[in-house]
This record gives C-alpha cells, structure tokens and sequence, in this order.
C-alpha cells in the first residue's frame, strides 16, 4: 500500500522514478515488487474498498503501456497449418506452421504451444493481458496464417466461433449464438482481421467475411508492377489487385494493404517508383500500410537464387534511405502500422536484421531533412491528454476510382488525431456488390484513441470518452445527407452493435443501418433511393 501511494503521488512520473521506488522499497523491506504484483495488489485494495480507483496509477502500473494505447487489446491468433494456393518464392515454409509464418515469431510460439485452438489461444491471450494491468474489454481479432480464404468454410467458421467462446466465457451451439452473446460480453469482439490474396476476394468471398463478423482485411500487393509479380511467382496481378480493393471498399471492409520492398527483379529505385503508385494508383489507396521488406530466409525458393547470385538483399543503408523517401508520399489517411516484419534475426540470411528500423527511419528523415511523414500513426495522440474545447474537426476528401471517401478527424493545436472516421460514397449503386447496402453512405471505420479502459470507467480527458465518436458519426450523417443519401450504414464489429443502437442504427443482414432525413432547406440533392 505504502508503495503504491508513492507511486501515486511522484510528480514527473517516469520509468526511472518507478524504479528509484521500488528500490528504495526493496533495501528497507527486502521485498522487490514487480508492476504485476503491484497491479495485482492495487486490484485486491480496490475490492476490498481499501483504496480507490486511480486511473492514473493503473496507468503507471502498466507494463507496456503502448500494447493498448489506442484504445483496443489486440489479440493475434494463428490458423492451423495448412496448404496456401501461393507460391511466392520469397515465402517460407516450415512444417509445422502455417504457410509463410516462422516458428519463433511471438506470435507463431504462443499458437504452436496452444496447439493452434482458437479457444486456448484467446484465453491465453486475454490472461496475459490482464495479469499486466491492461485493459481488455475491447478486443481487436486479428487471426493469421497463410492465406484465409484457402481454409475450408466450415473450418473458418469454427474458428471465430471458438474464439468468440474464449470471449464470451461460455460455448456457444452456433456461430450466430456466439456472435449474440458476444453483443454483452465482458470480452467484446471490437474489430476483426483476416489476411488473404488478392486473387481470392469475389462477392461470394466477402459476403461469408460479412457472416463471420470480419472488418478488416489484409491484402498482399506486394508490389505494383506485374512484372515483378510474375519474376516473384505471386500468382496474380496488379488488376487482381485493383479489384479486391474495389469489392472490398465497396462492401465497406478496412484494407491494410501488405506491400514488399527488395523483391526479386525490382531496385531502389523502381521500389521508390512502385511505392508512389500504391496511393497514386486511384483503385487502391489503402486505409493502412505495412511495408515488408523481403527477409532472404533459408526455408524459401528465393534462398537458391541468392546462392547462385540472382539475388541480393540491400544493405540496411539502402534500405533506411528508401524507406524514408518513400514515407515522404504517404497520405494523411493512411497508417503505416509497420515497416518490418516481426523475423527474429537468426532466421535472416543476409541484408536487415535491426526490428528498431522504423526508428533508424525517423532519425534519418530528421538527420537529413527530409520531409516529415503525415502518416495517421504518426500523428496519433497515444496517450496524451486533450482538451475537447481545443480539437478542431478536419475534413479530408479524396477519390477513388469507385467512391469518394472523406477522413474526417478531430485533431489538437499541434495537429495529433484525437480519433476519426472513415466515409465512402459510392459513385453509383452499380459498383456495390451487396444488395443491403447498394444505395447506402458507408462508415467504414470510427476509431477514438486513448488507453482501452474497462467498459464504463472514467477516463478523465483522454480521448476515447469525449464522445468524440458519437459527433463524428454526426458529421457523417451531415455529409451524407447533403449529398443526397437517405440511408448510413456502418460495418460494425459485433461488440460495437449496442454503441451503434444507442446512435439509431438497427442490425439489418450484414451491417448496421440508420435512414436519414433529408436537409430541409436543399431539395434540388439527388435522391439516392
Ligand atoms: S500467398 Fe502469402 S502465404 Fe501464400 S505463398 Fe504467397 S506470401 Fe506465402
């Protein structure tokens, strides 16, 4: 107790303050208490009435802050091992995982050890979540492995329904009953991921993605030159590429886009070309990037191409220097949620080791001037406080070659993204693949940062409790109306249906879907039913 109102009360809190504390603690009591303990101890205080809640010191407590600092506990789950279709020269495979995934990647050794169950996996997961002191009602799924749409259905389908089990505390007969109970759970599925190719998305595809539950998707692009998609084996091309995006926008999925530096054939200098076209390229445009440059492995056919010298990886210099100058090109609406994927580095033949690369990248755009990135990740506020009265509305609208999308975001004095929504407008009701929606305005995502806090707690000014969702979902509806929509539907993950409710959306089939009024003094709009 006596250390844990120390902890509350130091003033310039850092890691060295909490360790000069515990220290202290340990030489006058012999006793080293870890943050686990400590948030251990705080919560059996809190229960017993002995103490009050302190969401302040819960935050100090916690191990790794950043893991949930936007709000959401992701929780990454791998798919059993089985065949992919592809056969991409750059992709590992090992026996026991599933296609492209190296036994010691974190996330790879949690599932091998869980034996790829869904269930085992998320309760796992959620355990190690709360035993650090992290928040994890809300719960982003991200499930990996290959490639998704390769699995069978009824596989798929057992698959989210155990890990909606694993949330929901209970089994469930169905998955429908599981998605039902998930509505109220204490663990609320807040947004799910797959990832899978570009040549397997079709309206069927995303019609069984909407009766899972799936928001998002992972997409490989891996580059936009079909040259180098065929010299790498990819199996598909640009304008498979081109559209997957356009079904998946249309239907109102998030896209991540995957696109890969230093594959065979390509150089600096076409990779720099090739990166540009990702967002000049009006068909594709991503919400979210993760630059993968190619990791030469052993377990790959491009291993052979490297011994007998058709290949070589860039040096880590070449690699900085591209990166940076390619982040320079990155629109205010994308994300770049990484630039290096998690390899351990003993797997890794030749060219970057270093996991810090998206850090050697800042110091070099700062060490030689280079334009900074306006990516949304590094404009976020993490967990900085906000003032509501200070954050001005910022709207961004930019075409596709299907919709016109609006990045509407809240942001403070120093230009940080308080949170933001994603709107598309279809140009036609032609180019949506799915009836229910075909003369809908679609938000496609609402995200409001700020550490994830317990369903109903005070958040005293961080983000996510301003109801800054609630008055982006109003400008929404604003700008939909005024451009002649009389329906918004929202693409809602199955824990955020009640939110929706209390916002006037009603389930329909797949989606979430509110009428609008039209604006009273315009009549000359066009009338989109
Ligand atoms: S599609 Fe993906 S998982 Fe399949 S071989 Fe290619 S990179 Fe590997």
């Amino acid at each position: 107790m006596q250390v844990l109102e120390r902890i509350r009360a130091a003033e310039n809190w850092s890691h060295k303050t909490y360790l000069a504390i515990v220290n202290d603690h340990a030489k006058r009591t012999g006793r080293l208490f870890s943050k686990t303990e400590l948030m251990d101890g705080y919560r059996k205080l809190v229960g017993m009435g002995l103490m009050a809640p302190d969401r302040e010191l819960e935050a100090r407590l916690l191990r790794k802050p950043v893991r949930t600092h936007s709000g959401v506990a992701p929780v990454t789950v791998l798919t059993k091992p089985y065949d992919c279709p592809g056969e991409c020269i750059f992709c590992p495979t090992f026996v026991r995982m599933p296609k492209s995934y190296v036994p010691d990647e974190p996330g790879a050794m949690r599932a091998l050890q869980n034996d790829f169950d869904p269930w085992r996996q998320v309760t796992s997961r959620l355990r190690s979540f709360e035993a650090t002191g992290h928040t994890a009602n809300k719960v982003e799924l991200l499930i990996l492995g290959g490639t998704w749409s390769a699995y069978p259905r009824d596989y798929r389908e057992w698959f989210v329904q155990r890990c909606l089990d694993a949330m929901n505390g209970v089994d469930s007969a169905s998955l429908e009953e599981a998605q039902r109970l998930n509505e109220d759970a204490p663990y609320r599925n807040v947004g799910l991921v797959i990832e899978t190719r570009p040549d397997a998305v079709s309206v069927r595809e995303i019609m069984h993605l909407r009766k899972l539950g799936v928001t998002k998707v992972q997409l490989g692009i891996q580059s936009m030159d079909d040259r180098i998609l065929a010299l790498n084996k990819r199996g598909h091309t640009v304008e498979d590429t081109r559209r997957a995006f356009r079904l998946l926008r249309a239907a109102g999925f998030k896209i991540v886009g995957h696109w890969m530096a230093n594959l065979y054939g390509a150089t600096p200098e076409s990779d720099y070309e090739d990166f540009q076209k990702v967002f000049s390229d009006p068909a594709i445009r991503p919400d979210e990037l993760k630059i993968y440059p190619n990791s030469l492995l052993k377990e790959t056919e491009l291993y052979q191409y490297y011994l007998d010298g058709r290949y070589q990886p860039y040096d880590e210099a070449t690699l900085i220097d591209l990166i940076a100058r390619c982040k320079a090109h990155v629109p205010r609406y994308c994300r770049i949620n990484r630039i290096f994927r998690d390899i351990p580095s003993p797997n890794i033949v030749e060219g970057n080791k270093k996991t810090n690369l998206r850090q050697l990248v800042q110091n070099y755009i700062v060490e030689h001037d280079l334009p900074r990135c306006q990516c949304l990740r590094c404009r976020e506020v993490r967990r900085q406080k906000v003032r509501a009265s200070e954050l001005r509305l910022d709207i961004l609208p930019y075409e596709t070659d299907i919709n016109r999308e609006f990045f509407i975001s809240f942001v403070t004095p120093e230009d940080k993204v308080a949170g933001f929504l994603r709107l598309s407008l279809p140009h036609s009701p032609e180019v949506v693949p799915i009836d229910e929606i075909k003369h809908a305005a679609m938000i496609r995502e609402v995200h409001v940062y700020g550490p994830a806090l317990g369903l109903g707690k005070d958040s005293r000014g961080e983000a996510q409790h301003r109801g800054l969702g609630a008055r982006l979902v109003a400008e929404a509806e604003r700008i939909a109306r005024e451009a002649g929509y009389r329906q918004l539907a929202v693409i809602a993950a199955i824990g955020t249906r009640n939110y929706y409710r209390r916002l006037g959306f009603e389930l329909t089939e797949f989606y979430m879907m509110k009428s609008l009024r039209p604006p009273r003094d315009n009549f000359s709009l066009i009338n989109r039913q």
